[in-house]
């Protein structure tokens, strides 16, 4: 039996009898090749309308996670379905990618509006940097969304043969500690006063380290809990999209 980590590093999960989806950083690879929407027999629990940007990443595994909580996700890649969406995920992937097909897809503007709006949205991983008003080892032109008052560093935890998992408890999840993925994972150097912690790494080297964090709206992890079955953090980020759905609406 794999573990989520080796599964997504090898491309093979025997938990769910198929390969992976391809790993590659290739952009072309990933475009409108990989992703389908999940199952027409996934029944939505309410009518809410949750995006998972699908520029590149890993976008098949969180509209898995959405569906394990009652939601059908909605592929994300043009201004106007960004429109139709009251929440978005953006996976992790490689945020200079995601940034480039942003500007690309004339995505980049729109999506730092409505972010900046107050669209609830969660970013893991890559995505968590691009929620980052500041952000370190970081080329020196490379844009993010912002909107979390943190710094993070990029590649902190290493390069991908030092991908790791660990137990993580966080703030406001109840339960046993999750099984974070860290893959090539940023964590966050400092978080300001508007942004609050809600989980670090206990053991290890990197103890004592944040790796989720909220502000509002918006909410970030450096682990993928998309790749563990364990959709905590999802039902998390759900609860939150049907508090900041109505928040949003009332301001404009
Ligand atoms: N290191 C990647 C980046 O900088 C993030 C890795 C990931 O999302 N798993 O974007």
């Amino acid at each position: 039996m794999l573990t989520p980590l080796q599964a997504w590093t090898t491309g093979v999960d025997d938990r769910r009898g198929r390969p992976t989806a391809p790993r590659t950083d290739r952009a072309e690879d990933r475009l409108g090749l990989e992703f389908r929407p999940i199952s027409s027999t996934a029944v939505p629990s309410h009518d809410l309308q949750v995006g998972v940007l699908a520029l590149q990443g890993d976008v098949r595994e969180h509209l898995a996670a959405l569906a394990i909580v009652g939601v059908t996700g909605r592929i994300v890649r043009r201004e106007r379905e960004l429109a139709e969406v009251d929440g978005l995920i953006i996976p992790g992937g490689e945020s200079t990618t995601i940034v480039k097909l942003a500007h690309h897809f004339d995505l980049f503007e729109p999506l730092r509006q409505r972010i900046a709006a107050g669209l609830p949205t969660y970013g893991s991983c890559a995505g968590m940097i691009l929620l980052a008003d500041r952000i370190l080892d970081a080329p020196a032109d490379q844009d993010t969304f912002g909107g979390i008052d943190m710094t993070v560093r990029r590649n902190a935890f290493g390069r991908q043969v030092e991908s790791f998992e660990e137990r993580v408890q966080i703030d406001g999840i109840e339960g046993a500690p999750i099984t974070a993925v860290f893959i090539r994972a940023p964590w966050v150097e400092e978080a300001g006063p508007a942004a609050t912690v809600l989980a670090r790494v206990d053991t290890g080297p990197a103890a004592g380290r944040i790796v989720a964090v909220r502000q509002q709206h918006l909410l970030a992890t450096s682990f993928h809990p998309e790749l563990t079955g364990d959709a905590r953090v999802h039902q998390y980020f759900v609860d939150m999209v049907e508090h900041g759905a109505h928040i949003e609406g009332q301001t404009e």
